[in-house]
């Protein structure tokens, strides 16, 4: 029996290069339920990060009472972490679900029927919609539903109503990731595979804390790094991060640039590249287009002076290029360090052109995984219910609107087209001054998540706007809205989602969702039947009922782009294993890894964005693109170094940062709900260093008062690994549960402190990167409760360690079962099968 809060990555099973990962199953139960006792297992893929385990839910008198991993799935092998094991179904029975609607009368939600409230929902959108249009409609989603139900919210927005405000919590955590792509190869969709792992020689982890935020993923890299012939690993990271500390055990290097300067940290590995002759002048010239410009932007970034602008020693600098630049097989990973931060999208861009200069990509152990954070963040920006246009179409290209059109069978010009889709940020601002007149939010807490909280509240408690909230609990957002919708959720429920890595899993429903629950799909269709959404002759809009119709629906609007789902049905997916995307006529079993040949999505009539002046934003129009004639060649695209927005000063001499914590998940809605997972991490605090910490005459378990210009939190502090000159808070944290811990009227909710500003081009909010001072407010009772597992460990090492998990069993298996694989894939085979 193991403990997983304890042990993160569960027992290691280390393995040569080359050879194909073995199989671990890791299962947990709760307590009291033994193997024997479960009814039946319910085919699934976890939901609490990007990682997408595939699982098996157990189900015990119609309850959910545990999970154990598919030993055969491509993501996972059978292995799953703290946060699935213990953080999967314990909410479904918690006692404060949501079972009926609610509406608010007398400034109080009071609860009703399904009838009642839908219908106020109708009445405020058919008289919005009559006085103002559909501009007066704002969706704001999540990256938790499912296809289906993103693609039915898809086609309601953008054919029955016609507005652009639709964007998910997307734009939070992920919304770079697909500007990078966009931006580089013409399209969204992950050019590499988890397979790469297996094969590469050197693994770079860009602003991706992998250890905590998908601990099996990461669980995959320990068994090459502790194996024969192991990678390399150099870890980009403010941090002192377990990914760290392995960068260093395996002869990398850990760069850890001034928060806010990731962009001249990359131009300055993308110069060494070009100084030293690492390029692939050939292969650059038949398959890029930009080179010349690409050298001369970042010719100013000797090593000396990257070491100037982010602290980073310019021989590191050099040590970490040298090892880019010398290894052929070489997977980066890209996440919210990067995302979040200044010059986000410049920053990410300059990942994929460090491959694209090298030729590393659609080979294996040559790869970028440009990470994303929610289990479904992918199918909202492949579905359209973000700021994106149905399949990867461009919403500037009229043939890409006219195809949606017909599929529709509206008039393309009820498609908004117009300009670009609205983000959440200028969703919020618009519901801030009325114009949007009905915000519908569905499985997103933006009370807690999104930026400058006070505001937030401020425009969902307010008048101006009609607020509806869709979810499983009356979280801080809920608790401000004007009709309240419950929700089923994962398990109570059947719908498809697809990981980082475009592998779709199906997820079957276990078992009944609580009261008068319903799923988001039938929510959605119901307010569609009300509304009377029909096409272009009358008949109804949608015309689907159920998640399988629906998904049939779905790969119908697939056919013919990059986000081909064609070939995939419910029964394929019943098989042993998720399936990455595209699937179709000619790659029948999926595809593990995309642009093998070297053709990317880029051509002016295909390709999903015209692209963007990374520096500032400014839109390629279709005549300036058709002019540079990609052709199916990627970009190589670069900007300047700016310093950040708002830098330390007198008053605010520190650089805040806000991240996540391996326990918890977003705004802990499931994660707090679980007894292992909650205890491990309980309630939030701070990282100071020990430098700034002994300057401010504060020691660990402290409680100290953080502010910034725009608002304070008090917490205990945490003397732990964090750069000298900044400060990191965990975002997880809002009040629902925490009043004991709010303090002098003040909460630990991170999001008080940031700022409403946002990357030019992906238009993702920067969490990272504000000013910010700290001061002691008293002596603490005691050592914070901030993990000591991972990157929050403190100095003191008298601190008690994080354990108490409940017990979990692994299994490892003598032989990995076999799916269908790509040919790259058959050599991994091979070369196993010599192993053994
Ligand atoms: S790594 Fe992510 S998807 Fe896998 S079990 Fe953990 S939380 Fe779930």
């Amino acid at each position: 029996m193991n403990d997983r809060i304890a042990d993160l990555w569960g027992p290691g099973t280390p393995h040569a290069k080359g050879t194909v990962w073995p199989a671990r199953v890791d299962q947990h139960l709760d307590e009291g339920v033994d193997e024997g006792d479960v009814d039946r297992w319910v085919q699934s893929a976890c939901v609490l990060c990007s990682n997408g385990c595939g699982c098996d839910i157990a189900v015990k008198d119609g309850r959910m009472v545990g999970v154990r991993g598919r030993a055969g799935d491509v993501v996972n092998h059978g292995r799953l972490g703290p946060k699935g094991l213990y953080g999967s179904t314990p909410w479904a029975s918690s006692t404060d679900r949501l079972t009926r609607p609610m509406i608010r009368e007398g400034g109080r939600l009071v609860e009703t029927d399904w009838e009642t409230a839908m219908g106020r929902v109708v009445e405020v959108s058919k008289r919005l919609l009559d006085d103002k249009g559909p501009l007066s409609h704002g969706f704001y989603t999540s990256g938790q539903l499912f296809v289906e139900e993103y693609y039915t919210l898809a086609v309601i927005g953008k054919a029955g109503l016609g507005t652009p405000h639709m964007d998910g919590n997307t734009r939070l955590c992920t919304a770079t990731a697909a500007a990078a792509f966009k931006e580089s190869f013409g399209a969204d969709g992950q050019p590499g595979s988890y397979t790469d792992i297996e094969h590469a020689d050197a693994i770079f982890l860009y602003g991706h804390n992998m250890a905590e935020t998908q601990t099996v993923l990461w669980a995959r890299i320990l068994d090459r790094t502790r194996g024969q012939d192991p990678p390399r690993i150099v870890c980009v990271d403010p941090r002192r991060t377990p990914v760290a500390e392995e960068a260093e055990r395996t002869g990398g290097v850990h760069l850890a640039p001034r928060v806010g300067t990731n962009l001249a940290l990359m131009n300055g590995l993308t110069r060494e590249l070009f100084v030293n002759d690492w390029v692939d002048r050939s292969w650059v010239d038949a398959h890029t287009i930009g080179v010349e410009d690409l050298q001369s932007i970042v010719e100013p970034y000797t090593p000396e002076e990257v070491e100037r602008l982010s602290g980073v020693p310019a021989d590191d600098l050099r040590r970490a290029a040298r090892i880019f630049g010398e290894c052929d097989a070489v997977l980066s990973t890209v996440l919210q360090g990067f995302y979040q931060s200044h010059q986000a999208t410049a920053s990410s861009v300059a990942v994929n052109n460090l491959h694209l200069l090298r030729g590393l990509i659609g080979r294996p152990g040559a790869g970028v995984l440009q990470m994303n954070g929610q289990p479904t963040a992918q199918n909202n920006r492949e579905c359209g219910a973000d700021g994106d246009l149905t399949g990867f179409r461009n919403w500037d290209n009229s043939a890409h609107v006219q195809e949606l059109a017909q599929l529709w069978n509206v008039d393309p010009l009820t498609i908004p087209h117009w300009a670009p889709p609205t983000h959440a940020m200028q969703i919020f601002s618009y519901a801030e001054h009325g114009s949007i007149g009905l915000l519908w939010i569905s499985a997103t807490n933006p009370a807690v998540s999104l930026p400058e909280t006070a505001r937030i509240r401020k425009i969902l408690g307010g008048d101006q706007c009609f607020v509806v909230v869709q979810d499983l609990f009356l979280t801080e957002t809920a608790q401000l809205a004007d009709v309240v919708l419950p929700a089923a959720g994962w398990g109570e429920k059947t719908g498809t989602f697809t990981n980082v890595n475009r592998t779709v899993h199906l997820s079957e429903q276990a078992v009944q969702p609580p009261g008068d629950a319903k799923s988001d799909l039938e929510i959605l269709l119901m307010y569609a039947e009300a509304m009377g959404f029909t096409d272009k002759d009358g008949d109804p809009l949608i015309t689907w009922r159920t998640p399988e119709e629906t998904f049939d629906a779905w790969r119908q609007a697939t056919r013919g782009r990059p986000v081909d789902y064609t070939g995939l049905t419910y029964d394929k997916l019943r098989g042993p294993t998720g399936i990455p995307w595209p699937v179709n006529d000619a790659a029948p079993d999926g595809t593990d890894r995309l642009y093998a040949d070297a053709v990317f999505p880029t051509d002016t009539d295909v390709c999903e964005t015209y692209g963007h002046d990374l520096l500032t934003g400014g839109t390629v129009s279709e005549q300036e693109h058709r002019a540079k004639a990609p052709g199916g060649r990627a970009f190589l695209k670069g900007a300047g170094y700016k310093p950040a927005h708002e830098m330390p000063s007198e008053e605010f001499p520190l650089l805040y940062t806000t991240g996540r914590t391996v326990y918890q998940f977003h705004t802990r809605t499931k994660t707090a709900r679980s007894r292992s997972l909650r205890d491990a991490a309980p309630e939030p605090w701070v990282e100071l260093s020990g430098e700034d910490a002994a300057g401010l005459g504060i020691t660990e378990g402290d409680v100290v008062r953080v502010e910034s210009p725009r608002g304070a939190i008090e917490v205990k502090a945490r003397v732990g690994s964090v750069m000298p000159g900044a400060v990191f808070a965990p975002f997880h944290y809002g009040t629902w549960d925490l009043d004991s811990v709010t303090v002098d009227g003040l909460t630990g909710q991170a999001n008080e402190l940031t700022m409403t500003v946002w990357d030019p081009v992906s238009k993702q909010p920067y969490f990272k990167t504000a000013a910010c001072r700290v001061v002691k407010v008293r002596d603490g009772d005691g050592p914070s409760k901030a993990p000591t597992t991972a990157a929050s460990r403190p100095v003191d090492r008298r601190v008690p360690s994080t354990e108490g998990g409940e017990p979990t069993t692994s299994t490892i298996l003598d032989e990995t079962p076999r799916y269908p694989l790509d040919p790259a894939q058959t050599s991994v085979r091979a070369a196993a099968k010599e192993d053994r």
